[in-house]
């Protein structure tokens, strides 16, 4: 079965989501240096509310599993949030607040036999550090991640050049490889891992990991650079483009039990698995995105080059 309706919905929906967070990172630096939650929950609302009012114009049956919902948006309390919230979003659809509320909660969705799962800022901290961040989108259909599109709207296009454009958008269909374009349009290249940086990447958030153990084993395998920090799925795309050959995310000893969100990782993951590499927990256990919206049967996240994964799972075992 071909997804072809599926992926230029996704790509549509998560392209325009991008630049509402760009208009909303633009317009709100002066809150945002302050540090106020608000500008990054308008972005996370508005967002959800453009990705779950595409996908349930042309696919009103599918449940979508979001990260937010509009529950604290509705009453009097927070009508000036809701207020931002909605002009930004009427800069690329008309709709009064209520209608806007409901495209939010459509992000309210179980998971079933066929669903999405969307985070609308993945990265939420590396957003309001004026960092990276995503808004990833995957669809998960017959037991598997079948489509995946990922705005990165921070990243550089060429990471060589930090002064360059930003702003990459990577989308993947399962059987038929990841591509890459600038978010902004222009040319479509194929994503293949090939010769990768050898540096792992790791999170910026040092309570989203275990820095200690990623060095332990990234030497293990001989990676002694220092670690590429980025935040989000955007770690992801970089392990896809080569621009590491590793990314660690290993249980924080701080937090041991924590679970991994699906819309975390399915998006990344697929994209990372159709330009050739591997994913997978740190038991070397495939990532279940369809059982529930966490993942509680796996323990960590090991992405990298098909060649050197076996490798890092055997020395996950003597760390
Ligand atoms: P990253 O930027 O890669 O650290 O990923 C951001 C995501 O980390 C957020 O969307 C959170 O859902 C997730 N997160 C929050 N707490 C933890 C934790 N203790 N361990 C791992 N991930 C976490
Ligand atoms: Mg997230």
């Amino acid at each position: 079965m071909g997804y072809d309706q599926e992926c230029e919905v996704a790509v549509e929906a998560v392209r325009e989501a991008a630049r509402l967070c760009v208009d909303v990172r633009k317009s709100l630096v002066g809150a945002m240096e302050k540090e106020d939650r608000s500008p990054v929950t308008v972005a996370d609302f508005g967002s959800q509310a453009l990705v779950c009012r595409r996908l349930k114009a042309v696919f009103p049956e599918d449940p979508i599993v979001g990260e937010e919902d509009a529950s604290v948006l509705r009453g009097g309390e927070q009508s000036a949030m809701r207020k931002t919230v909605c002009e930004f979003v009427r800069a690329y659809a008309q709709a009064d607040e209520n209608t806007i509320c409901d495209w939010i909660d459509a992000g309210n969705g179980d998971v079933a036999a066929r669903f999405w799962t969307l985070d609308p800022i993945d990265g939420t901290k590396g957003f309001l550090r004026g960092d990276q961040y995503a808004v990833a989108l995957a669809l998960v259909d017959c037991g598997e991640v079948k489509v995946a599109a990922l705005a990165c709207p921070a990243l550089p296009v060429d990471m060589d050049e930090a002064d360059g454009d930003c702003g990459v958008l990577f989308v993947a269909v399962r059987g038929e490889g990841t591509q890459m374009m600038p978010l902004a349009g222009g040319d479509v290249a194929d994503v293949r891992i090939d010769d990768p940086a050898w540096r792992f990447a790791e999170s910026v958030e040092s309570s989203h990991g275990d820095q200690d153990a990623h060095k332990a084993v990234a030497r293990a395998v001989g990676i002694e650079s220092p670690s590429l920090r980025m935040d989000s799925q955007v770690k992801y795309g970089a392990v896809a483009r080569g621009d590491a050959a590793l990314y660690l995310r290993l249980p924080s000893p701080e937090y041991p039990d924590y679970r991994e969100n699906i819309w975390d990782h399915a998006a990344g993951a697929l994209i990372v698995e159709e330009a050739g590499g591997q994913v997978s927990d740190m038991f070397g256990r495939p990532l279940d995105f369809v059982s529930a919206a966490q993942m509680e049967d796996n323990r960590g996240v090991v992405v990298s080059a098909r060649e050197i994964h076996a490798q890092v799972i055997d020395a996950l075992r003597g760390v």
